[in-house]
């Protein structure tokens, strides 16, 4: 039997647990092997019965004096019970409704038992697992895997099988170079495979997660790599930077820029100089003031005659951009010594998404006119959505995109961007759209690149995350900021939580309530949000207007709930913490965030930044659960700077709690499990190996897995 065989295949998988198995994306027998457990039991130790505690979760290892089932009429449930021995002493077993367990276990038997004591006329195990003692044993007296399962498959029946079949990870290919294995101290595949399903010790829990996230990031740091050599051999459009036509344009704005976003935009148009294409993050916290300097070299890209794209994930995000880049920008002049009466003309900015199609001087266009205004030329800025990437827009000349929020990016459309700027030059002839990049010989060019970021990644991770890319940071937010007054509140506040926020409301402002976590699934999340909506609108706020959005709901639902609480008709949004609230509502001045000591201070700071957008003085309150003061909230109440709080979380909860946070959008499946360290070795590993084998011609494995990935990296 071969690793790529079907499960179907083995005879102790049903057709229906072959269904279950199915849905869960298990296949192929190296789907199963490589389904690995959420978390242990640590079931190793065994106790003495004469040491019984109640409360204790313990494994106690003895010989069953005597075992029944009958069926209690108190509590219409059906009884096994058994009195279970070792030297030290006896104890009596509870199992409720497991009536075939008398079956299956015998007077005089040897057993292990793991599970909670409990006091009940005495003290008692009440339905602990149970297993009969072997010379391997894989439910109890050991480190005991927990798998996530469907409710149609038993956690015996799963582990039993994992353990059958686990001889078969022999066979299983082991993508990592034998030299880098041994130079990292990388765990082979086969002995992670093994320890991390019946780990031998917790020490090896941790060496085999190691090696799980080593070899992801190694594929993602050799893409990397790749795509870097690739850039290389790309040209892009120079553009000269006139010195005179930005000031003038800088001179118009209705505020001095900072330190931060000066340094960021000199950055950015040196690299518009270059005649290779730029693949720059700018990372700034939410109110930094990114979209100006982005605009900025933006407008100095079109002086010189090329078209730019400003890219954003959503419809309401793109038409907020549209409108005030467009109030903007007709303070501007076109060129630096023009008249200063002589304005930058708003019909040259596009909105584009899959409802507006519209000209900076309001004009609705159909379709066919928007596309014809995009490939002569006419439309200099075009902003949108990811309609913009649709296969039938041409460009007359792209040469620069911004993407905003770029994590909100799916890989498929990322890699069609790479596309636009193709169409527009060089190509021309005969080979649109060919969804590969062009061979190094080929004078194509592709756009420069800019993407940005309100994640804030502290600047050691950011480095070896971002192999490919350079970084502008914005650190500081302008001067006229109010920082947000942010404070934990006691329970026993609450009712007084919620007077101040109807205060709040009562003199104009508007509130987000942010629901409690439910982490075990999205519907329970989805349903507690409901219950705490009604309660808040029947119980605290009665005589005001609540919405309510969460994560499963319908695109078009949120868009609506968003949009009247845009309008004020909404007082309080009541959302889901999964919700990404990418909009700017100016108005909101207080955010409650429940359940605040289970989030990492970086995914906090993004949920407070919902609010402090406008003039007003702002307020984050947070409830928690933990009691005892916490200093970890306590150090985020008097932080405003999101690198500094995600340097916390990275020192107190590890590198890995960056991608707890949904809005960094890694797609590290195995990012819990990655330290620095890891990352760092991962990427001098593939810097090794692409020296000595530049397109990977050795390692044909390899290949296969990272050159998808490269290409798609055009805007990691
Ligand atoms: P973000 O970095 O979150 O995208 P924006 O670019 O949307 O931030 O900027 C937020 C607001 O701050 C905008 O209204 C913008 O006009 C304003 N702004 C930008 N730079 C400055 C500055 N240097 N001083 C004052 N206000 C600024
Ligand atoms: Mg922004």
């Amino acid at each position: 039997m071969s690793v790529n065989d079907s499960v179907s295949n083995i005879s102790q998988i049903s057709p229906k647990l072959a269904k279950s198995l199915s849905s869960m994306g298990i296949h192929t027998i190296a789907d199963l092997l490589n389904y690995f457990p959420s978390r242990y039991l640590d079931f190793s130790k065994f106790t003495l019965i004469e040491n019984l505690h109640v409360g204790e979760v313990v494994t106690v290892r003895g010989t069953i004096k005597s075992i029944a089932s009958r069926f209690s009429f108190a509590t219409k449930k059906n009884l096994s019970e058994a009195i279970v021995s070792d030297e030290t002493g006896s104890i009596k077993v509870t199992w409720f409704n497991q009536g075939y367990i008398a079956e299956t276990l015998k007077k005089g038997d040897q057993v292990l038992l793991s599970g909670k004591v409990d006091n009940y006329k005495g003290l008692q195990l009440t339905n602990p697992i149970y297993e009969k003692v072997t010379t391997e044993n894989i439910h109890t007296g050991r480190l005991v895997p927990v798998y996530k399962l469907p409710s149609t498959i038993f956690p015996k029946t799963f582990r039993k099988l994992i353990h059958e079949l686990l001889p078969l990870s022999q066979g299983l290919i082991d993508i990592i170079p034998a030299p880098i294995k041994s130079k990292y101290h990388i765990l082979d595949i086969a002995e992670a495979t093994q320890e991390l399903h019946f780990p031998t010790s917790i020490d090896k829990i941790t060496q085999a997660r190691e090696r799980l996230a080593f070899e992801e990031s190694f594929v993602q740091q050799l893409a990397t790599e790749l795509h870097r050599l690739e850039l290389q051999a790309l040209s892009a459009p120079s553009i000269a930077t006139n010195i005179s036509y930005i000031k003038s344009l800088i001179e118009k704005l209705p505020f001095t820029l900072t330190v931060g976003q000066k340094k960021a935009l000199w950055q950015i148009l040196q690299d518009l100089e270059y005649k290779h294409p730029m693949n720059r993050l700018l990372q700034g916290d939410v109110g930094s003031g990114k979209t100006i300097v982005a605009l900025l070299a933006g407008l100095q890209t079109m002086q010189k005659g090329y078209q730019v794209a400003l890219l954003v994930p959503t419809e309401v995000l793109a038409k907020q951009h549209f409108e005030s880049i467009c109030k903007q920008i007709s303070n501007f002049p076109p060129k630096a010594d023009q008249p200063r009466a002589d304005k930058f003309q708003i019909s040259k900015v596009g909105l584009l998404t899959s409802n507006f199609r519209q000209f900076g001087d309001g004009q609705n266009l159909k379709k066919k006119e928007i596309l014809e205004h995009i490939a002569n030329g006419k439309i200099h800025l075009l902003i949108g959505t990811h309609a913009i990437l649709q296969e039938s827009i041409k460009f007359k000349n792209l040469a620069f995109v911004i993407v905003d929020e770029q994590h909100r990016f799916g890989v498929g459309q990322r890699k069609t961007l790479l596309n636009l700027g193709l169409n527009s030059h060089g190509r021309e002839k005969g080979a649109h759209n060919k969804p590969t990049l062009p061979s190094p010989h080929e004078s194509a060019f592709v756009p420069h690149l800019l993407s940005m970021t309100a994640t804030p990644i502290p600047r050691t991770a950011a480095l070896a995350l971002y192999g490919n890319l350079e970084i502008s940071t914005i650190e500081e937010l302008p001067k006229n900021r109010l920082p947000i007054k942010t404070w934990v509140v006691p329970e026993d506040k609450r009712r007084g939580a919620y007077e101040f926020i109807k205060k709040e409301i009562a003199s104009g402002r508007q509130a987000f309530i942010i629901t409690p976590l439910v982490e075990e699934s999205e519907k329970l999340q989805a349903k507690s949000a409901k219950a705490e909506f009604e309660r808040l609108q029947k119980e605290v706020f009665p005589h005001l207007k609540l919405g309510l959005v969460y994560g499963s709901m319908k695109g078009i639902e949120k868009d609506k709930v968003m949009l009247a609480f845009k309008n004020a008709e909404v007082d309080i949004l009541v959302a889901t913490s999964v919700i990404e609230i990418g909009i700017d509502i100016p108005n909101a001045s207080v955010i409650v965030i429940e359940d605040a000591d289970r989030f990492g201070l970086a995914q906090l700071h993004q949920l407070r930044g919902r609010v402090g957008r406008g003039a007003y003085q702002s307020y984050c309150l947070l409830f928690s659960n933990v009691t005892t003061s916490s200093e970890r909230l306590d150090f985020f109440t008097h932080t405003n700077n999101g690198f500094r709080l995600a340097e916390y979380d990275m020192r107190t909860r590890g590198f890995g709690s960056l991608f707890g946070n949904a809005q960094t959008g890694f797609n590290f499946k195995y990012g819990q499990y990655l330290s620095l360290k890891v990352l760092e070795h991962a990427k001098s590993a593939a810097k090794e190996i692409i020296a000595t084998s530049h397109n990977l011609d050795k390692y044909p494995l390899l290949n296969k897995l990272a050159t998808p990935l490269s290409e798609e990296l055009h805007m990691e």
